[in-house]
């Protein structure tokens, strides 16, 4: 019985991990899932601009069916930032001629944490368009906000903007926010509403959606900054922040009652490392 049990374990878990899946988003820019991830592609008359490989497995298949569907080669691979879980299995979409594109400082990162994926061959600082006939992409970066070189796409002329982690649409922030930085996510989310206006906005998680659900997410993530800024000037615990911020305005978000406390755990624990909040000498709490 423990042995069928654990095969049955084996066999769920095998089909979970090969669910994989594209769909269309607009004109010739498609999204393609497997598991709560999500990476975008472009396809022209000649080739493919392809994002983030997300893992081995994974990347093997978006490889093959780009080819079936399409029949077209992978000119230029790009990654939205470092981190490994959106990263990895580079090698697997790449092909020989494909270019692989990372901000600087992604590329650093990968580099100097010899990551299992394909190192990149162009890196750039600021902006980067890559022209593919008519058709081109804009990558942007905005400064720190989530792990490092962590960049917007724009695919024109679709208008599509792929961008991973430091906006997610149609859900919270991911439990604690690792590797986020909260003052670069409301920076960087006040850049691109900032910028020309977009159609359609691609997340690494979680929905697609519109202009007016950037707005409402970053009323969300500035309501929780402002929050738990205020509960630790007025020198209360994080516990006791996590009872009093109810931000009961946003309880409809999907993970709401799971992520609140975390998300306010995360918010207290980049004030004191990245704004030294125990040193302040201004908060009562600091002084006994
Ligand atoms: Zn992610």
């Amino acid at each position: 019985m423990k042995w069928i049990m654990s095969l049955f374990v084996v066999l769920s878990l095998s089909c979970f991990s090969n669910e994989y899946k594209i769909e269309p988003v607009k004109d010739n820019v498609y999204r393609f899932n497997t598991g709560h991830y999500y990476s975008v592609f472009m396809i022209t008359e000649s080739a493919a601009f392809v994002t983030d490989p997300i893992n081995s497995d994974a990347a093997q298949w978006l490889n093959a069916e780009i080819k079936r569907r399409f029949n077209v080669p992978i000119k230029y691979l790009a990654y939205s930032h470092n981190h490994i879980d959106h990263t990895q299995g580079g090698g697997f979409l790449a092909d020989s001629t494909t270019q692989v594109i990372a901000h600087r400082y992604a590329d650093e990162d990968l580099r100097w944490t010899d990551a299992p994926t394909r190192m990149a061959d162009i890196t750039f600082a600021q902006e980067l368009k890559v022209n593919m006939g008519s058709n081109s992409v804009e990558l942007v970066y905005h400064g720190p906000n989530n792990g490092r070189g962590s960049v917007s796409m724009r695919f024109m002329p679709a208008n599509v903007l792929y961008i991973v982690d430091w906006i997610v649409l149609g859900r919270m922030p991911y439990q604690d926010l690792q590797g986020y930085d909260i003052h670069g996510m409301i920076r960087s989310t006040e850049e691109v509403l900032a910028m020309a206006p977009f159609d359609v906005l691609v997340g690494g998680h979680a929905n697609m959606g519109t202009r007016d659900d950037v707005k409402y997410y970053l009323s969300y993530i500035k309501a929780l900054y402002d929050g738990v800024r205020d509960g630790m000037l007025s020198g209360l615990s994080v516990e006791e922040i996590q009872q009093q911020l109810t931000l009961s305005e946003f309880k409809s978000l999907p993970m709401f009652a799971q992520w609140r406390e975390a998300n306010i755990a995360g918010v207290h624990r980049m004030l004191m490392d990245q704004s030294y909040f125990n040193f302040r000498p201004d908060i009562k709490n600091n002084k006994d």
